[in-house]
């Protein structure tokens, strides 16, 4: 008999008919005589009466200790309503908290570290055949409050759940087939990945693709279980991510595609500093100090480039003008980036990358690359053109 994690996002648990599609995974996993444990979202998206984002917005006043005890409320709710169903399917199930689950985190209200795990409590339902509906996107801290793991949260449940009980899959159940080449939203002929390795989807993850949360995978890859990503309206057998054995450098003409898949992040804004008189070292650490964290940043001698997520504009703002410095401002940009193992050391990708991009009237407005990754800056009213032209170029 194997363990399965099955983690079902905020779509999925929306409605009552969605919620049917949800019943019948759990229904068919214990079917085939797997143990199950369930993690769930609040229900729906943003503007839901239960969702993450309407709790927040009940009381604006309150601190965030408290403010983590409101957030956690939705998937308390959605947990509670699951197991009610799961009752009249005549399957025994428990709602528990991230706390109940043995989840123990540091007290950084909003976005908390899990500090360990210890799932004696969830062994114990599972021994009884009871299956546990985990409330996700929370903890516990050590001095007994409730906190959260911040956005996505529930995927970082569910991997670090699996790693726990030491599962032998966990499965991400949302509202797109699995992994695709790039977000469907932005692309829609993007095709599923069957496949894919550890790093690559952390990649895709860090750069924005938020179909799962980076935290999760990073988990999963550690633990080194399986993580699947699946429809929870289809049957599709969606993405399985493990470690791929490293695909050797090829021969000439047969390096199959360089590029595994395209992610991009949107709200970024981009500031230009064209001053020869600024102390760098004092600039950024004050913006460093100040909690800004730089997405890209090239230094001239006497030309500073970096961007930013929007979130931060106030505060850079600040720090410019306390410093007494001239800048420029790009706003409304979107950062794409292409993810490849194999593009390691492969001469031409840039080059590719600006000749496509120049021909459709699009300007690349910063850079940036790592052994497995290029991103381009550009203006977000660009952005369906650039995934789709860089989509074709290179064969995705
Ligand atoms: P859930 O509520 O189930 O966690 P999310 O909205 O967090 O769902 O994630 C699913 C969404 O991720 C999809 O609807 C899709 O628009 C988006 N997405 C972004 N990039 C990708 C990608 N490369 N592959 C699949 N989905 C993607
Ligand atoms: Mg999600």
């Amino acid at each position: 008999m194997s363990l399965v994690i099955q983690k079902f996002g905020g779509t999925s648990v929306a409605t009552e008919e969605s919620r049917e599609k949800v019943l019948e995974k759990i229904v068919n996993a214990k079917k085939q005589g797997h143990q199950v444990v369930v993690v769930v979202s609040a229900m729906g998206r943003k503007g839901s009466p239960y969702a993450t984002d309407t709790l927040i917005r009940l009381a604006s006043n309150i601190g965030t200790k408290d403010m983590d005890l409101l957030m956690s409320c939705g998937e308390i709710i959605s947990a509670s309503v699951l197991v009610n169903e799961l009752l009249e399917k005549e399957i025994t199930a428990n709602v528990m908290t991230g706390g109940q689950a043995g989840i123990i985190t540091d007290e950084s209200y909003s976005s908390a570290t899990i500090l360990k795990v210890d799932p004696s409590r969830i062994f114990d339902l599972l021994a009884n055949d009871i299956v546990p509906v985990i409330t996700g996107f929370q903890g516990i801290s050590q001095l007994g409050n409730v906190t959260t793991l911040g956005r996505g949260g529930s995927d970082t449940s569910a991997s670090i759940i699996g790693e726990a009980l030491d599962a032998d899959a966990i499965e991400i159940y949302t509202d797109v087939n699995g992994i695709m080449t790039a977000d469907p939203r932005v692309f829609p002929r993007a095709k599923v990945i069957d496949n894919i390795s550890y790093t690559e989807v952390f990649q895709m993850a860090d750069s924005g693709a938020k179909v799962i949360h980076p935290r999760a995978v990073e988990v999963a890859r550690r633990a080194g279980i399986p993580l699947y990503i699946k429809n929870t309206f289809t049957d599709d057998s969606g993405t399985i991510i493990k470690n791929t054995k490293s695909t050797p450098k090829v021969l000439d003409g047969d390096r199959g595609n360089l590029i595994t898949s395209i992610a991009h992040i949107n709200n970024r804004v981009q500031y230009c500093l064209e001053d020869n008189k600024i102390n760098d070292a004092k600039l950024f650490t004050e913006l460093a100090d100040s909690g800004v964290s730089i997405d890209i940043i090239n230094i001239f001698p006497n030309k500073k480039i970096f961007t930013v997520d929007e979130k931060y504009i106030n505060k850079v703002e600040e720090v410019l003008k306390n410093n007494n410095v001239n800048h420029s401002i790009n706003k409304d940009c979107s950062k794409v980036t292409l993810i490849g193992e194999r593009m390691t050391g492969v001469p031409g990708v840039m080059a590719k990358i600006i000749s496509a991009l120049q021909n459709q009237g699009v300007s690349i407005l910063q850079t940036a690359d790592s052994l497995t990754t290029i991103a381009c800056l550009i203006h977000t009213k660009d952005l369906e053109i650039t995934v789709k032209v860089l989509h074709e170029t290179f064969g995705l």
